[in-house]
């Protein structure tokens, strides 16, 4: 596990900048929760973290090492996608051992990790199953125990679960919860909904516009909003 340091960092596609010198401190085994309106740049911070943009300025820290030149593969993280993307043609041990077998991880080492966040998962059962034989919510799980067997010191989650309905996502919700109190791995969640950014963050980022707006506990923001645009967002229904 490792601290996450974003320290004034600007983007730019061409000549729009979308980001303004955005700076958030991750505590080793926080959980963070970067919640704003669609378009304000979570996703943009997120693929940063993940080394999938470059640093138009500033500087991203993992643990001690500051990490803009490092490309994603060594970075030590894992990122969860709205989509899943899961590979069609493979069944779910070999989407989740797919990392490791890249790396040519011996076949008793990918058995061992993938049954370990089978587990964890409640997977167990499905192994040898493609992902068009799942359920939505059994998809998100299999995305997640690709992070898992990764073993990595930060999980990324862009949006996990936007493609699912209400009550897997209620559902879901806890279980990602749970996943964080069982292996305390430094997690950045973003979301545009504000109640799942409430009952998960253990601190949550507000943004809008490329800028943070404010940074603290769910309850800290709600009872102490400091402007108006956060208390609209914090305080109005999803
Ligand atoms: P969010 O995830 O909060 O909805 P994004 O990070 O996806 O927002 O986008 C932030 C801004 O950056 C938006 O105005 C978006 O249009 C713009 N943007 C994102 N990716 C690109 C890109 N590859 N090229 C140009 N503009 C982009
Ligand atoms: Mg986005």
């Amino acid at each position: 596990m490792a601290s996450v340091a974003i320290r004034n960092v600007r983007k730019a596609f061409g000549p729009v900048e979308v980001l303004h010198g955005v700076s958030v401190d991750i505590a080793d085994g926080e959980f963070v929760v970067l919640v704003g309106p669609s378009g304000c740049g979570k996703s943009t911070l997120l693929r940063m973290l993940a080394g999938l943009e470059n640093i138009t300025a500033g500087d991203i820290a993992i643990g001690n090492r500051v990490v803009n030149q490092v490309p994603p593969k060594d970075r030590d993280i894992a990122m969860v996608f709205q989509n899943y993307a899961l590979y069609p043609h493979m069944t779910v041990f070999d989407n989740m051992a797919f990392s490791m077998k890249l790396a040519k991880a011996p076949r008793a080492v990918m058995e061992a990790e993938v049954g370990r966040a089978a587990k964890i998962l409640g997977l167990e059962q499905l192994l040898q199953r493609y992902p068009r034989q799942l359920s939505g919510g059994q998809r998100q799980r299999v995305a997640m125990g690709r992070a898992i067997v990764r073993n990595p010191q930060v999980f990324l989650f862009d949006e996990p679960l936007s493609n699912l309905d209400a009550k897997l996502r209620v559902q879901m919700r806890a279980e990602i919860k749970e996943l964080h109190q069982r292996l305390r791995v430094t997690t950045v969640y973003v979301t545009h909904d504000q109640i799942e950014a409430m009952t998960m963050a253990d601190k949550i980022v507000v943004m809008n516009s490329g800028n943070v707006e404010q940074v603290g506990p769910p309850l800290e923001l709600y009872d102490n909003p400091a402007n108006l645009f956060v208390a609209g967002f914090i305080g109005s229904p999803a």
